[in-house]
């Protein structure tokens, strides 16, 4: 692989070399990242890269696009078909501009969003006041119950009834445990809001049955690609059956918003390996890798529970962790960084009401997508278990950087 890369650029080359080899031989536990398959790198650096499509299949405002047009017909229809939905944008560049295009569909600037607050696990396009959409929009924002760390749906319902938002945001990006969207609904049915599911990190498990779909409940469904889902990065911008039924035009205003409301030619390599990834998620085997995801996830939390760990909520219900280290006397910062050095990659997460600033928070987030794509199993659950412990309690990375090491081995990023 990659032999011209090497012939044209060999410090690209070089740089590229040491991010495989990083990758094979230390843990990815970042919640939102994953290894995709070589057909999906495939199609990622395939000539559609080259081709200015503006516009939509049959309407471009470039000549040349009969196959572009193939591609991105596949692409919308194998979307419909996965997620069970009647319309599907597939040009989104990313998770952050399909939320955005959302926005544009839905709300003249001003007007109010209400999503759930950064600190408890929301994400910044959903009101966040750096982010366009608080400074845009006018947002407010529910949380977590302090005892349970879990969503109060009847703190949201006042909230919503008090604010008057006209979009709604659930969806999440370091919450443990399963999303209620029926309650949702009702929440948004009560004042006439929109109701916009953001499922781009369970975007994976809802198609293979491991979480509850948001289709019956949701008008809007945005998911980025490359998290569970396992493609590569971009988004996907639904409208579903009550979408339609509340606003006709929604998908139209929803197309509209992304060309040429936001963006100009798509990224039609982006989209052909969207394509791919989803003809994968169509197959049994994907079904079984979205319930070995939250298993593992369970087993993890499970052995980290019995070696005293404090998990925010007390467990998960999906593919991801959320360590409270208040009682290890190591902050998330720290903590991510001695996981480092002994190969074993997480992010430094604030935990709900952390008394400790973003940048150095009280916790990290630890996630199963990526090392069951390895196909580790409850075996290697346990010994992940054992090896974040010894690190936290003793502070030995290298010690255990070596045996981390040895478990990459067995289980090769496959190809
Ligand atoms: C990852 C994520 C996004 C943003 O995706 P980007 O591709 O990073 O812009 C939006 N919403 C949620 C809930 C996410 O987890």
């Amino acid at each position: 692989m990659h032999e011209e890369l090497k012939r044209i650029d060999k410090e690209i080359y070089e740089i590229l070399r040491k991010e495989e080899n990083r990758k094979e031989d230390t843990l990815e536990m970042i919640p939102s990242e994953n290894h995709t398959s070589l057909a999906v790198l495939e199609a990622l650096s395939s000539v559609f890269n080259d081709k200015y499509a503006e516009g939509y299949p049959g309407k471009r405002y470039y000549g040349g696009n009969e196959y572009i047009d193939d591609v991105e017909i596949l692409c919308q229809e194998r979307a419909r078909k996965v997620f069970g939905v009647p319309f599907c944008n597939v040009q989104g560049y990313s998770g952050s501009p399909a939320n955005m295009a959302v926005y544009f569909a839905t709300l003249k600037p001003g007007e109010k969003v209400l999503g759930m607050h950064l600190s408890a696990g929301g994400h910044l396009t959903h009101g966040w006041k750096v982010n366009f959409s608080g400074k845009y929009y006018e947002s407010s924002f529910y949380g977590v119950d302090k005892e349970t760390s879990l969503i109060d749906y009847d703190e949201v319902r006042e909230i919503a009834k008090k604010e008057k938002p006209k979009l709604i945001f659930v969806g999440t990006t370091s919450y443990p445990r399963t999303l209620d969207f029926k309650k949702f609904r009702e929440i948004a049915d009560s004042v006439g809001a929109y109701l916009c599911a953001d499922i781009s990190h369970i975007s994976g498990l809802i198609v293979s049955g491991s979480h509850p779909s948001p289709v019956d409940h949701a008008h809007v469904i945005t998911t980025t690609t490359h998290k569970t889902l396992r493609g590569p990065r971009g988004a996907l911008i639904m409208v579903t059956e009550s979408g339609i039924k509340k606003d006709a035009d929604l998908p139209e205003k929803i197309n509209k918003a992304v060309f040429p409301g936001l963006q100009g030619g798509p990224h039609v390599h982006q989209i052909a390996a969207i394509a791919v990834c989803l003809k994968e998620a169509m197959d049994d085997s994907f079904k079984e890798y979205g319930k070995l995801v939250v298993r593992n996830a369970r087993v993890l939390a499970e052995e980290l529970v019995k070696k005293g760990f404090n998990l925010v909520s007390g467990g998960t219900d999906n593919h991801l962790i959320l360590l409270n280290l208040e009682n290890k006397g190591i902050s998330g910062k720290d903590a991510q960084n001695l996981l480092e050095k002994a190969g074993i990659v997480v992010n430094k997460n604030a935990v709900p009401f952390d008394p400790r600033p973003p940048a150095d928070p009280s916790g990290i987030r630890l996630g199963t997508p990526a090392i069951t794509t390895r196909k580790m199993g409850e075996e290697e659950m346990k010994k992940i278990a054992e090896f974040i412990s010894e690190v936290v309690e003793k502070r030995n990375p290298e010690k255990v950087r070596e045996k981390v090491k040895k478990l990459c081995i067995n289980f090769k990023i496959p190809k």
